[in-house]
């Protein structure tokens, strides 16, 4: 018997065309993969819905929370074996990594996107929405959080990130590498995502930013972050998760305030830690009350951040969630 999957469009690169007299790439009246939907229909039972058609960087926090109530409503209806979301590129990895936090399915759910439109020599989309069935229609790929499936690989939602601005193969996980492959004649895994962590949603309106630290930073952008009232601020740090020490007497603002911070690196790879003991090093931000976030890049520490800060505000208990 042939899975069920639910298949939910959002828009983005893989919904659009290229104009071909301005050679700028836009969104159609009509969704193209809708037309090749039926492509996928020998491989699975396809249900589709075109949630929305627009480019990932319209897209926010609510409808990453539509998107998640989308897939629970659904599956409440029919109990379908796995569900596959197109999503524009460019925010894919937060909207993936917000289901991974939110969604609590025993079924795979599998998030892929294209680098080129349809009518674009080479176009990735059909390619990836094929490839991404699959893996959604094979059992082995039920309860292993959400997975992002691109150019032929597998990469858990929490790890990956878009690493190159039009390569078929931005998609990468540094560090850990993908967790499986898509080959011509099956899905194989050759990693398994070690822990899986479930977030109730209840707001979705907390306002968290996210700031880049330099070389000789000082603390009047922190300031302003405390006087517009931010619910939180991520701040991708120096190396092992140092600051400039100018930019200390924001940090300490911020908090005081009651506004958590919390620090990633700005290296791609390695996990910010509290190591280095002079001004502005890791240690003293920590005894100030900052945050590590164990290894997350910069926006998907913010989609964290929101999503924890709609259930608490007790430092101890953001501190214990960004442990995992
Ligand atoms: N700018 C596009 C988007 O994210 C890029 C893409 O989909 O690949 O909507």
């Amino acid at each position: 018997m042939k899975s069920k999957i639910l298949v939910i469009h959002t828009g983005g690169t893989i919904s659009m065309m290229e104009d071909k007299d301005t050679g700028s790439v836009v969104p159609g009246r009509e969704n193209p993969l809708s037309v090749q939907t039926s492509m996928v229909s020998n491989i699975a039972d396809v249900h589709v819905i075109e949630a929305f058609h627009l480019p990932s960087p319209h897209i926010t926090l609510e409808h990453m929370n539509e998107i998640k109530r989308l897939i629970e409503s659904e599956y409440a209806k029919t109990s379908f074996d796995g569900v596959v979301i197109t999503h524009g590129t460019d925010t894919l990895e937060e909207t993936a990594y917000f289901l991974d936090l939110t969604v609590s399915l025993p079924i795979s759910i599998v998030v892929t996107g294209a680098m080129r439109s349809s009518n674009e020599i080479g176009a990735d989309g059909l390619y990836n929405l094929i490839s991404s069935v699959r893996v959604a229609a094979e059992p082995q790929s039920a309860n292993k959080g959400v997975l992002v499936v691109l150019n032929d690989e597998i990469h858990s939602a929490k790890n990956v990130t878009k690493t190159h601005t039009s390569n078929v193969s931005t998609f990468q996980s540094p560090q850990y590498g993908p967790i499986g492959i898509v080959t011509k004649r099956g899905i194989l895994y050759h990693h398994q995502p070690t822990s899986s962590e479930s977030y109730k949603v209840c707001d979705t309106t907390k306002r968290v930013t996210l700031i880049k630290a330099y070389a000789g930073m000082d603390s009047s952008l922190l300031i302003a972050l405390k006087d517009l009232q931010f619910d939180g601020v991520i701040i991708e740090a120096l190396g092992q998760g140092n600051l400039p020490p100018e930019s200390v007497p924001g940090v300490c603002e911020l908090l005081e305030h009651q506004i958590p911070v919390v620090l990633v690196s700005r290296c791609f790879n390695g996990i910010a830690q509290d190591v280095y003991g002079y001004a502005g090093g890791g240690k003293q931000l920590k005894e100030k009350g900052v945050i590590f976030s164990n290894g997350l890049n910069g926006q998907k520490a913010r989609i964290k951040l929101m999503v924890a800060l709609s259930q608490t505000h007790d430092f101890q208990e953001l501190e214990r969630i960004f442990k995992n």
